[in-house]
């Protein structure tokens, strides 16, 4: 990829602590040569306990803005000069703007997600009921999105209940019809809440480089030819948590359309261009 960086380029780029494999730069950088853009996007490389430093460095340095990414979603808030409300509600940012000097976070991860479920698998989440794997910053935002569109039921499950407790609490508050329950990720209730379930989601980190081996769920026999299943993941593009589903004739999603809908709406935040989603999530898919 050819890129002619001057003085007047603009900066963006993404902050993470596990990058390598991410596929944000390759994506910006594409839509950056194909709008003839002035910006060059870079990965951040960022030790949990350099985050604040990193974070100040984008006023210091004039960054344009950048994408937050696991797992610092949740943890960048508290750095930053203002965030919009739905991000607020959610508690978990994967967008910085920085407009001379002011970084303001946002969650574009909402969208992404809605749309993925639209667009690719063709889903309708009013009255629908969801079993939703994790509670990390990423479950917070699926969580928000589903209780946007009037979900019936969300059962969240989690290695640590109580941050799995605290995303009912919040986001109770600001929807209260909602029917939110939470679980220790363990079978027993797992089993249930899935024979019922019509959305089964991933938002672990579990099968993810380097253990491409993990799964979130006990037993692959939990699936079934009705669960829509979604992993937020798409390197692997196939996890096995994936694979496994597949196997058992449910519909699959990876993490890839919901990366190329949020990635897109923060492009539009630095730059004010929107490109067509479908044109390029089919570029990604044929230069990945
Ligand atoms: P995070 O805030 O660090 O949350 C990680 C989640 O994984 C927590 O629920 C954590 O449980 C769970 N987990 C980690 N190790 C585990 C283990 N050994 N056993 C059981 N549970 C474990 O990360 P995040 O930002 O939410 O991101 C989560 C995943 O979503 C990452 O793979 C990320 O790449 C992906 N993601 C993809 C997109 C996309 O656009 N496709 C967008 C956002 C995120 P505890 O609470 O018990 O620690």
């Amino acid at each position: 990829m050819k890129k002619n960086i001057n003085g007047k380029t603009k900066i963006i780029g993404v902050i993470g602590k596990n990058i390598e494999n991410s596929l944000s730069p390759l994506f910006h950088n594409q839509i950056i040569l194909k709008y003839s853009l002035n910006f060059c996007y870079l990965p951040f490389q960022v030790a949990e306990t350099d985050l604040s430093k990193a974070i100040q460095g984008i006023k210091a340095l004039n960054i344009r803005g950048v994408n937050i990414t696991f797992p610092y979603k949740e943890k960048a808030i508290k750095f930053l000069d203002e965030v919009e409300e739905s991000a607020r509600r959610i508690g978990a940012v994967n967008t910085i703007v920085n407009n001379k000097g002011i970084l303001t976070g946002y969650n574009t991860d909402v969208i992404g997600f809605k749309k993925s479920l639209q667009e690719n698998g063709k889903f309708i989440i009013k009255k629908k009921k969801a079993v939703i794997l994790g509670a990390g910053g990423a479950a917070r935002a699926v969580v928000y999105a589903l209780l946007e569109e009037e979900i019936e039921e969300i059962c969240i499950f989690n290695r640590t209940l109580e941050k799995a407790k605290i995303i009912k609490q919040n986001l109770s508050s600001f929807f209260p019809k909602s029917r939110i329950s939470v679980f220790p990720l363990e079978e027993e209730d797992l089993k249930d809440k899935i024979e019922k379930a019509h959305l089964l989601v991933n938002t672990t980190s579990l099968g993810m480089p380097p253990r491409v081996d993990n799964t979130p769920l006990p037993d692959e026999k939990l699936f079934h030819p009705d669960l829509l299943v979604y992993d937020l993941i798409y390197h692997p593009v196939r996890t096995l948590f994936l694979r496994q589903a597949e196997k058992a004739r449910a519909k699959i999603i990876n993490g890839l359309p919901m990366l190329v809908y949020q990635g897109i709406e923060s492009f539009h935040l630095w730059t004010g261009l929107k490109p067509e989603g479908k044109e390029v999530l089919k570029m990604i898919k044929r230069i990945t």
